[in-house]
């Protein structure tokens, strides 16, 4: 019997706005790993919209990267750049249907409003000021005299989806606050790219840091509000990698970066072998191949929390530590 063709498709998608470091190569390692052992299609994508944050040669930087830990995809690299009249066709339809509305405040104003309560990681939560203030795009660039930004209307309901990692997941809607998907310049933001074109190639699974919870329901919002409901994938939410201090892994941890690690002459088998330890993989080795990498993978094993990187990991990775792993 022929095989039947795989039609699940997942996506790496990272960010060009700086190197890929031991946090984000773990998660991209787990997704392509996840992927090759289910047989997944996989999409790179370089999420490159975020203008002032975007660092030029960055991307090239984490696809050579991502290569040498031995990950490779069948579509792409896909730049978010590229598809601008995707995004504009999908901001028209949400304008059509009324599910955004032009938003004058700046991000200042919106952090100065003294009733804007907080999200957990700070972020401050819209407080509806320009909610019903306008009756068109034209009013609200009269009133202002700048290019408005789009929000998305966030309705008072509670949703709930299943994340195939932390199980289910609800959100109180009113909570998370109205959310831009354009801004002023017509830069589609993150929430509406990754939807459209995560819909667009066909993904099916997304595998992603669960610094991206909270995103998932303003995603799933989007895809409703497309008509995409049917599209939705499935998620797999990841605990960080933090520091000791149990904060996410940063500058203030030291150089994690992989080209560091690389330049000190770590190979990628021992890489993957931390990453691995780090997954609930491995068992003692200091090189895992990638073809092993791949026969051992399984979600089951990967810790619900946080993973910590350790001085001693740093050390055992550049081969300084007396352990003999
Ligand atoms: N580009 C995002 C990041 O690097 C990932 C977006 C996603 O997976 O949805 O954090």
């Amino acid at each position: 019997m022929t095989p039947l063709p795989c039609w699940e498709m997942t996506r790496l998608a990272p960010s060009p706005t700086g190197a890929l470091h031991l946090g984000n190569a773990r998660t991209f390692l787990i997704n392509w790993l996840a992927a090759r052992r289910a047989g997944w299609r996989v999409l790179l994508r370089i999420e490159d919209l975020d203008g002032p944050r975007t660092k030029r040669g960055a991307d090239t930087g984490l696809i050579d990267d991502l290569r040498w830990l031995g990950l490779d995809w069948d579509e792409g690299p896909v730049y978010q750049s590229s598809r601008m009249g995707a995004y504009a066709g999908a901001i028209e339809r949400l304008i059509e249907n009324g599910n955004v509305y032009p938003c004058i405040c700046t991000r200042k104003e919106v952090e100065l409003a003294a009733s804007a309560p907080h999200l957990e990681d700070g972020a401050t939560i819209y407080p509806g000021t320009c909610r019903n203030r306008f009756d068109s795009m034209d009013a609200a660039r009269a009133a202002s005299g700048r290019e408005p930004a789009l929000r998305f209307r966030v309705p008072a309901e509670r949703i709930e989806f299943r994340d195939a990692f932390r199980g289910v997941i609800q959100y109180d809607l009113e909570s998370l606050g109205d959310f831009v998907v354009a801004k002023g310049d017509g830069t589609p933001a993150y929430q509406l790219a990754v939807v459209v074109d995560d819909a667009a190639a066909g993904v099916t699974a997304v595998v992603r840091g669960d610094d991206l919870l909270d995103s998932t329901p303003r995603q799933l919002l989007i895809y409703r509000a497309l008509g995409m409901s049917n599209q939705i994938p499935r998620y797999w939410h990841l605990p960080l990698v933090t520091g000791t201090d149990g904060r996410r892994l940063a500058k203030r941890h030291g150089d994690t970066r992989l080209g560091h690690y690389r330049s000190k002459g770590v190979t990628a088998g021992r890489m993957r072998a931390i990453i691995l330890r780090w997954s609930g993989l491995e068992s003692g080795e200091s090189e895992i191949g990638i073809e092993e990498a791949i026969r051992r993978f399984d979600f089951a094993h990967i810790p619900r929390v946080a993973i910590t990187f350790t001085p001693e990991d740093d050390a055992w990775l550049v081969g300084s530590s007396g352990r003999s792993r």
